[in-house]
């Protein structure tokens, strides 16, 4: 039974991950708008353009997405 369950909760993890990273991924692939965050909608500095031409988002909303990467892969390191 509780086997059962870990393996349901587990794969109802794996979508949900699947899915975020889908979302993050098309956000990135597809800008809206060039030189605006895809995030917040601010805009993104002229300087962090010319270092990250692709960048679509702004610093402080690159470092929201840094920190759900950290968190999504310690929660598969505790597994
Ligand atoms: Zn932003």
């Amino acid at each position: 039974m509780a086997d059962a369950f870990d393996h349901a909760s587990e794969l109802e993890m794996g979508d949900r991950e699947r899915a975020l990273n889908t979302h993050l991924n098309r956000i990135k692939e597809a800008p809206v708008d060039y030189g605006y965050c895809n995030d917040c909608g601010a805009n993104i500095p002229a300087q962090r353009l010319a270092l990250l031409p692709d960048a679509v988002c702004c610093v402080t909303c690159q470092e929201i997405r840094e920190l759900r990467e950290v968190q999504r892969g310690l929660g598969s390191r505790q597994r």
